[in-house]
């Protein structure tokens, strides 16, 4: 065994699971990979090692099945995970509830716990479990970790996070406003003020997470104040396939005029809604290409979708007072210098001046694409919620012992 931590990051969806080997401290990525399609008769896994590239193709019945075709990918190519000494496994789950707000290292009652939950994310927790529950029985010796996405929120202040319905429902539910991606606007935050070399307790930041789910927040002084995802991931901005912000009374009049369940409804709004619902297409790449075709429905998706991110800047930038910062991550905050210069057109009266060429700029690095003299110093900064996983979780396993 060596004395460098190294982590298996997990990531499990519905039918892929997102893996990562990654060692903490030097941020280091020994392998990552996917495994796709679960549970249809050709999936894929893929084992990525620097410029090495392997897979396997075939059925995988489960994700417990997936990842023993990970670990034989490995071994192929000379590495037993088994006895490589992996100090942690560390597993995103997407809500914890009104309990948890620390990384949590995983037993029977965490299990449990998370189980209970799983009415405020149906289609997220469920899910997650199968990554853990799978690992553990692979690699019953390692500690697993779990990082929710809802704990860097759970600070937000209480009129943030009421929602103004009935206050007795409200309590006895735990019904309020969550926040998610909150690994990702923590890492990101962090990571702006340590590449501006600034103080993070004195920096007011609006993050906008902008991926297939996408969220914004305002932090100041290391601290979330808003944040647009609510009870579940469905608040907020327009996302790949889900709505956001809607009238509520939408729901109760799908069930009335349009004969839809409690069930049906779920599924039109977080999967049938958003730039798909608008457009019948929710990766950004093929919607900017639908926009420069003149596709008049993707034309308003975007602008649906721009508008609404603007909205919420408008709001935070009040909610702040003074905005030091604004902060493009993930997918198509940290790629598309489109969505950034239309969602940051026309405010030098707000002092954000964007610099042309700067936007345009590709890199994986963090940048500014403001220009010098604007008052907000607007930066693209990729996230990497792994590496935050990876390193929460060494540190929930340093605390526990
Ligand atoms: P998630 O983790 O929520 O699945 P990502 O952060 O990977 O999402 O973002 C996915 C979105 O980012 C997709 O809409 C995709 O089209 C967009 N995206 C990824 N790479 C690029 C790119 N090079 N240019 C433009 N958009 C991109």
């Amino acid at each position: 065994m060596s004395d460098i931590d190294t982590v298996l990051v997990l990531n499990a969806g519905s039918s892929s699971l997102k893996y990562q080997l990654v060692q903490p401290d030097s941020a280091l990525v020994m392998a990552h990979g996917i495994v796709e399609r679960i549970g249809e008769s050709e999936g894929r896994v893929e084992l990525v090692r620097g410029d090495d590239v392997t897979e396997f193709i075939g059925e995988i019945v489960d994700h417990q099945a997936g990842l023993s075709k990970v670990f034989e990918l490995f071994s192929d190519a000379g590495h037993d995970l088994e006895s490589e000494g992996i100090t942690a496994v560390g597993h995103r789950v997407v809500h914890g509830g009104p309990r948890f707000h620390r990384p949590t290292v995983v037993d029977d009652s965490l299990i449990e716990a998370i189980k209970d939950l799983e009415d405020l994310a149906p289609l997220h927790n469920p899910v997650n479990l199968l990554g853990i529950e799978a690992i553990r029985r692979l690699l019953p010796e390692v500690p697993s970790v779990v990082v929710f996405d809802t704990a860097y929120f759970h600070g937000l202040p209480e009129h943030v996070a009421a929602y103004a319905i009935d206050r007795e429902l409200a309590l006895e539910h735990h019904i309020r406003r969550y926040g998610f991606h909150g690994t990702s606007h923590e890492y990101v935050s962090t990571r702006t003020a340590e590449f501006l070399e600034a103080d993070l307790g004195t920096l007011n930041q609006i993050v906008l997470h902008l991926g297939n789910g996408a969220s914004a927040s305002a932090i100041s002084g290391g601290r979330p104040v808003e944040t647009s995802m609510g009870l579940t991931p469905l608040e907020g901005l327009v996302m790949g396939t889900r709505s956001g912000d809607i009238d509520a009374g939408v729901v109760m009049y799908l069930k009335r005029a349009a004969g839809l369940d409690v069930d049906d409804i779920d599924v039109v709004l977080n999967r049938r809604s958003g730039l798909k619902g608008l457009c019948g297409e929710n990766d950004f790449r093929a919607l900017i290409q639908m926009v420069d075709d003149g596709d008049p429905a993707a034309t308003l998706a975007y602008n649906v979708y721009i508008h609404r991110l603007r909205k919420y800047i408008g709001a935070y930038m009040v909610t702040l007072g003074r905005t030091d910062t604004i902060v493009f991550t993930a997918g198509v905050g940290e790629n598309n210098a489109k969505v950034r210069a239309d969602t940051m057109a026309g405010l030098e009266n707000f002092g954000i001046v964007i610099d042309t060429e700067r936007n345009a700029a590709r890199s994986r690095e963090p940048r500014i694409i403001s220009t010098d003299d604007s008052a907000v110093t607007v930066l693209v900064v990729p996230t990497n919620e792994e590496l935050a996983i990876a390193r929460q979780s060494v540190e929930a396993l340093n605390d526990d012992r």
